[in-house]
């Protein structure tokens, strides 16, 4: 590239002002389209997309049914007559976008008839199959809003490393990637797939479960953008999912680690990762309601709210206690590294973890849904120690989640621990493991499953109401 043209791609980058993403919440009919093209106006921005409301679930169905060797036929209709019902609602000539979404259906049958031969898939197929999604939303924006919208795929931009599930961005690549594939385009604004990524060997991935939130705070961090606004379907960040706690609070304002905390112990409001590249480069993240514009929303920032208050609860998908236990665990500091290191092997993330040396036990919370695999791994990994009776058992407390407090506050109120153990014990819920250090933003205690919800609601009770 010549240095004049670096220059002008740098300085086309560089213009955007502000990014704005759009959930599947936002983009439920052609109605919510309409809807968001009204609340965009002025300057030069980006929109990120994710896909219109269920379609990763519906092409998620489609690839367990290809592999069970199930009708997909129907499923792959109700994608096509979805995009195409909305297509011809909002476009004045949809002959293009349908010849495309066309196109794209009769791919995706071959894939599914492939992996119906074969009963199974890969990782890389399902990153694949799912980023369609974001491909039609981000096609069929772009062509609504109007010419001076330039639909971008973020394979086209974004280089990622995927590596056990966990995504991170190379940024020489990126800004390199991104550079070369806009220089010579003319545009104003930019519509991007949100999701979807590149890695190192050219192939496509997708950035996990509620990801686009995640492209988009790349993409500000990339364009430099001065704040990055996510629309979704409630008024902000709350001090508890509003569904569950309808006494839920909006917060106003809270740090970047505040909500990242809130964020992975399962507010899913905001993607957890999302946080990082807008705190690298100081951008706030503001949460607005597409449905009420006239909520101010959350503001995410590096300073947040110094106030000395809890921010918010979170309750987590259902996990498991995997312990095991052992008199070798009390001298062998090697068990514990062996067990993290048998889990990290099979992408199973630890979301919370005690050690007793006392008991002989060390516990970890994992994800209900990945028990089997877990129990496989560990039995495995220490069929030594399980021969040498080293290791006595390993089992598993299910249908348990996590009930998190988060917020600054926590690292100077001990009072506010007390009372959270407090109204857990009043409750007659029990704890099965306490997760909290010295200096924690947050408690993390795993509680039932069946009583995770009156648990929140007390919680909050006490600790927001009065
Ligand atoms: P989108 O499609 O816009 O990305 P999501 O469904 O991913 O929307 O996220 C929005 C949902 O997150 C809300 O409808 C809400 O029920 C849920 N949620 C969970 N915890 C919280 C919280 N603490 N504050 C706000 N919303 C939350
Ligand atoms: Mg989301």
């Amino acid at each position: 590239m010549k240095t004049q043209s670096v220059k002008r791609a740098v300085k086309k980058l560089r213009n955007v002002s502000i990014v704005h993403k759009f959930g599947g919440s936002s983009l439920k009919s052609a109605k919510r389209f309409q809807a968001v093209k009204k609340l965009l106006n002025g300057e030069q921005k980006l929109i990120v997309l994710s896909a219109i409301g269920n379609t990763t679930r519906l092409l998620r169905q489609g690839l367990h049914e290809a592999a069970a060797k199930k009708d997909f036929l129907t499923t792959l209709e109700t994608l096509k007559s979805r995009h195409s019902d909305m297509a011809k609602e909002l476009l004045s000539d949809a002959s293009s976008y349908l010849n495309c979404l066309q196109n794209d259906i009769s791919h995706l049958s071959t894939i599914y008839q492939a992996i119906s031969i074969m009963g199974h898939y890969s990782e890389l197929t399902e990153d694949f199959v799912l980023s369609y999604g974001e491909l039609w939303s981000s096609k069929l924006t772009a062509q609504f809003l109007g010419e001076d919208f330039l639909f971008v795929d973020a394979f086209d931009l974004l280089v990622v490393n995927k590596h056990h599930g966990h995504c991170d961005v190379d940024w020489k690549k990126t800004e390199k990637k991104a550079l070369d594939y806009l220089k010579n385009k003319t545009f104003k604004h930019l519509v991007v797939t949100g999701y979807t990524a590149c890695n190192q060997e050219n192939q496509r991935i997708t950035l996990g479960f509620n990801g686009s939130d995640y492209s988009a705070a790349i993409l500000a961090k990339l364009f430099m953008a001065p704040e990055l606004v996510i629309w979704t379907d409630v008024d902000g960040l709350f001090s508890a999912d509003p569904r569950l706690v309808p006494s839920a609070k909006i917060v106003p304002k809270i740090s970047y680690y505040e909500a990242k905390e809130l964020a992975y112990f399962g507010a899913a409001v905001v993607h957890p990762q999302a946080m990082l590249p807008a705190m690298k480069a100081d951008i706030p993240i503001t949460i607005k309601n597409s449905y009420n514009l006239k909520s101010t929303g959350t503001m995410i920032s590096l300073d947040g709210d110094a106030s000395n208050q809890v921010k918010g609860l979170s309750v987590s998908e259902p996990m498991c206690l995997l312990t095991v236990r052992g008199l070798g665990l009390s001298t062998a500091a090697h068990m514990a590294n062996k067990l993290f290191e048998a889990l990290h092997l099979a992408h199973i993330r630890v979301y919370a973890a005690s050690q007793a040396s006392s008991e002989h036990s060390l516990s970890v919370v994992i994800a209900a849904k990945h028990r089997d695999a877990a129990n496989k791994i560990c039995h495995r990994c220490f069929d030594y120690e399980l021969l040498t009776k080293q290791i006595e058992k390993i089992d598993f407390l299910e249908q348990v989640s996590i009930l998190a407090v988060v917020g600054d506050a926590l690292q100077n109120t001990p009072s506010l621990f007390e009372k959270f153990l407090q109204t857990l014990q009043e409750a007659h819920i029990d704890i099965r493991l306490i997760a909290h250090s010295y200096g924690a933003r947050n408690i993390a205690v795993v509680i039932d499953e069946l009583k995770a919800q009156e648990a929140l609601v007390v919680v909050h009770q006490a600790v927001f109401e009065c």
